[in-house]
């Protein structure tokens, strides 16, 4: 069983008198920044001549460039995309860094395919937020906060898992606590979270789609049904609080047991053998492989496939739902609506 942390086991004062650098203001970035403010520490941003700067200074943090916030550095938390971090870190960090500070990552990507290697007399160090930025600043704020794994790369001064659960408490990370994870557990676990539960999800509702409107029935009941009246983040928030199996309870008996008669269904050997490839190509770094391809051709093909799979009728019900959900919000009557 992984350690767990308590908050009350963080030493925020590890990081009193000491400079963060956090480059990269984007998702997670400005949020995680932001609450190390908060948390009474300093902190100073690095950020390219380019669009995030402007919110930088909108939230009144001291700017600089990469490099420049890399020289004053005692702890940097390299907080930019994955498929970019490994060009940023040779060219305006590496360079920079003073003797014996902290490099810290939000996910284990780069360390975990050796993508960034950095020097040995540095801590190296993990600290993932198992949540969206959003999400990250707003229980922050709330004080709910949200759990966090910590793991450490390179150890160089005996203080390094210190290091990184201080700094996981000064971004609201420990509340319910930190785990502490490999780097690989981290990196691993987290891909393949997103190539099969998430995947699954986008790829679930499409064919349930297609399989009820061409069974005759209304794409706009089918898609509210599905999961665009919100009915499913709640069932999913109710889940999380109370357990998965628990958390069916909450839903009349025939869903109860259409849920749990019918899930065996979906454990098939060819399922199974899905699953098992996504988590090989994981390992073996193919997924890297063509995720560094994309990263190079900035990204193109992720907007590719969204214009793909938004050609899918399924998107064009939302879309009416949204809207209609959009216009009561606003206090005006739902768009060509019929009367009632
Ligand atoms: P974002 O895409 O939101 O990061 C955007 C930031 O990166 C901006 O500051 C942007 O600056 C900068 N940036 C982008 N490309 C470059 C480049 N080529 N050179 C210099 N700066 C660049 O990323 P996230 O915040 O989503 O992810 C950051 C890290 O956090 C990743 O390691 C990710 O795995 C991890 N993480 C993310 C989570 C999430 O919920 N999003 C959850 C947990 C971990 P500008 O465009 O202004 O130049």
């Amino acid at each position: 069983m992984a350690r767990r942390y308590e908050d009350r086991e963080a030493d925020l004062g590890l990081l009193k008198d000491k400079r963060i650098a956090v480059v990269g203001y984007g998702n997670q970035g400005r949020a995680q920044a932001l609450n190390l403010v908060d948390s009474g520490l300093d902190v100073v941003v690095g950020n390219r001549e380019d669009e995030y700067r402007d919110v930088v200074r909108r939230d009144g943090l001291p700017l600089f460039s990469i490099a420049e916030a890399a020289a004053q550095a005692d702890t940097l938390m390299l907080i930019l995309p994955d498929e970019v971090q490994a060009e940023v870190y040779e060219r305006d960090i590496a360079p920079n860094l003073r003797q014996g500070a902290t490099v810290s990552v939000a996910h284990g990507y780069t360390l975990y395919y050796g993508i960034v290697e950095p020097r040995g007399d540095l801590d190296v160090v993990l600290v993932a937020p198992k949540m969206i930025g959003e999400g990250v600043r707003t229980r922050y704020l709330d004080g709910t906060g949200f759990a966090s794994l910590v793991g450490v790369h390179h150890d160089a001064s005996g203080q390094a898992l210190a290091t990184a659960l201080a700094i996981a408490k000064g971004i609201g990370g420990m509340r319910p606590g930190a785990w502490v994870a490999t780097i690989e557990e981290e990196t691993v676990s987290d891909l393949f979270n997103e190539q099969t539960w998430g995947a699954a999800l986008l790829a679930g509702m499409m064919e349930s789609f297609d399989t009820l409107v061409s069974a005759g029935y209304d794409p706009d009941v089918v898609t509210l049904e599905l999961f665009a009246s919100g009915e499913l983040a709640d069932v999913l928030a109710a889940a999380t609080r109370d357990g998965l199996l628990n958390g069916l309870r909450l839903h009349s008996p025939a869903s109860q047991y259409g849920q749990l008669s019918r899930a065996p269904r979906f454990s098939s050997p060819a399922s199974r053998e899905s699953l098992a490839a996504i988590l090989v190509e994981i390992r073996d770094g193919r997924f890297a492989k063509e995720l560094d391809e994309v990263g190079r051709d900035e990204h193109r093909k992720i907007d590719e496939l969204i214009e793909t799979y938004r050609r899918h009728p399924l998107f064009d019900a939302e879309q009416r739902i949204r809207d209609a959900y959009a216009a009561v919000n606003a206090g005006s009557a739902a768009p060509d609506g019929p009367a009632s």
